[in-house]
């Protein structure tokens, strides 16, 4: 069997082998792009360089990214415990080109790696091409042999990618693999894709067109190449299973979760394991890049994951800080790829522990009153929202972590009372302040929050509750 740590490296290897510059995983915090929370693609390092702003680090390259989907456009977070194939973090595999080879070579590289390289069954494998790309579904019927029924058209903005409303775009074309009818699910563009049987494996981007304001406007001068693979959703693939869950990597930390907390991955206990094993790996890997919990931006995203983790925890009955117990199993598997997680492993572990500690305080607290409130509601009704906000407020419980404590018994939570709420606290913070004398500067400070998206902010400080840290 490859493991994990074996695949990426037979990743880089192909493409190297085939001229790409091998290039480290930036970051998660980006460097280039401020209105951007975290990296969520492997392309992202490169934005400058596509975009033309920065000359290209060689004309090919390829990395393993890391990357984090819990917020913003891409937010996977509620996905998380729940579907096979999502994660809050995750690795991108990815190969480059900047201006050099296009359509042609990129779909050769990738058919070869997937099927002679790895050896994967070619009859397991679906591709979409977007519905006007008749070059891509030549290509594929050219390259790969495939026929007309597995070429399949899409004609929405999941087979086109964009930077934005300017910038590079161009047509997609995504790699399916068929994990088999015993599991629910159909092809892509059908009625019942919303299965995990057919799973996303790798998503080419052809960088062909330059958009201006939202419409194409020309061709790019040089068509480049973006793509991205999910390294833990192409393990599960060669690992010969169908979850990503069940791979080496997610074994291992679940296998430490169910024994530090003596209970089996089975039945209603599966999603809290498999939220606390992928939450570990997002906390953990945003902390080595120097995200600390806070109650804004960027450090509220890392709490709110912390904080849902460590719900998951109590519901396994752990009676004391699990997470950072957790760490040296993350460690022993990813910490020779990252060694950054080797360095700040003692930092990690320290922020795990008090983060746990102070939230554990009023967790309890917390949960006996969202079990009172929700007391006489049953499914398909909703929490109301100033429960939500008063257990926000007061117990430190993140607006997700509330929707996800009652998910179980489907019950829903008003978010426009919980927004409402808010924003009444905010007006009396903002008056508070006012009245302090200190007008202009406040303006700036709640601007700056703002932005940063309503529910991130947590209030002033005069008015922070016992949960709040
Ligand atoms: P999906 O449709 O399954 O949500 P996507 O189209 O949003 O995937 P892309 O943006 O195309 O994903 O990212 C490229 C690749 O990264 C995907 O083909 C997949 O292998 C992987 N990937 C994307 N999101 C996740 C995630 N949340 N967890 C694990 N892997 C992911
Ligand atoms: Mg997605
Ligand atoms: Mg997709
Ligand atoms: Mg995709």
């Amino acid at each position: 069997m490859q493991s994990t740590n074996d695949i990426r490296q037979s990743f880089l290897d192909y493409f190297a082998a085939a001229d790409h510059a091998v290039r480290p995983s930036s970051p998660l915090v980006p460097h280039n792009d401020p209105t951007l929370m975290f990296v969520n693609a492997g392309m992202v390092p490169f934005k400058n360089v596509f975009t033309g702003l920065e000359t290209p680090p060689a004309p090919r390259a390829t990395s393993a990214q890391k990357c984090v989907r819990a917020g913003g456009k891409h937010n996977d977070l509620d996905n998380v415990g729940y579907t096979a194939r999502h994660h809050t973090f995750f690795e991108m595999l990815g190969n480059f080109s900047f201006g050099d080879y296009f359509k042609e070579q990129a779909i050769e590289h990738a058919w070869t790696l997937l099927t002679s390289e790895w050896g994967l069954a070619k009859d397991r494998l679906t591709v979409t091409v977007y519905h006007t790309d008749d070059e891509a579904r030549a290509l594929w019927k050219k390259i790969a042999g495939l026929p007309d029924e597995r070429i399949i058209d899409i004609a929405t903005k999941d087979n086109f990618w964009a930077m934005g409303d300017d910038g590079p775009c161009g047509p997609c074309s995504e790699i399916f693999w068929d994990h088999g009818d015993h599991i629910a699910g159909g092809p892509p563009g059908s009625p019942e894709e919303d299965g995990d049987r057919f799973v996303e494996i790798w998503n080419l981007v052809f960088m062909q067109f330059v958009q201006s304001g939202g419409e194409i406007d020309g061709a790019l001068p040089s068509p480049s190449i973006d793509t991205g693979m999910g390294i833990e959703r192409i393990a599960a693939v060669m690992q010969g299973v169908h979850d990503n869950y069940d791979t080496d990597t997610f074994k291992a930390l679940i296998g430490a979760s169910e024994s530090l907390t003596g209970v089996a991955a089975e039945r209603e206990r599966q999603a809290s394991h498999r939220v606390i094993a992928d939450h570990l790996r997002s906390t953990s890997f945003l902390i080595a890049d120097g995200v600390l919990p806070s109650n804004e931006g960027r450090g509220y995203v890392l709490r709110r994951i912390m904080r849902r983790a460590m719900r998951h925890a109590h519901l396994l009955g752990a009676n004391e800080p699990l997470m950072h117990r957790l760490l040296p199993a993350l460690v022993t598997e990813m910490g020779q790829a990252y060694p950054e997680l080797t360095r700040a492993q003692a930092l990690i572990a320290e922020t795990l522990e008090r983060e746990e500690t102070q939230f554990r305080r009023t967790l309890d607290k917390g949960l006996k009153l969202l079990d009172e409130a929700t007391g006489d509601l049953g499914e398909g009704d909703e929490l109301p929202g100033e429960t939500a906000f008063k257990l926000y407020d007061t117990y430190g419980f993140p607006y997700d972590l509330t929707e996800d404590a009652l998910r179980s018994r489907d019950i829903g939570v008003d978010r426009a009372g919980f927004d409402a709420a808010m924003a009444q606290q905010k007006e009396a913070a903002r008056a508070a302040w006012k009245g302090s004398g200190q007008a202009a500067d406040s303006e700036v400070w709640f601007d700056i929050a703002e932005r940063e998206g309503g529910t991130e902010f947590t209030g002033y400080n005069a008015t922070v509750g016992e949960g709040q840290v």
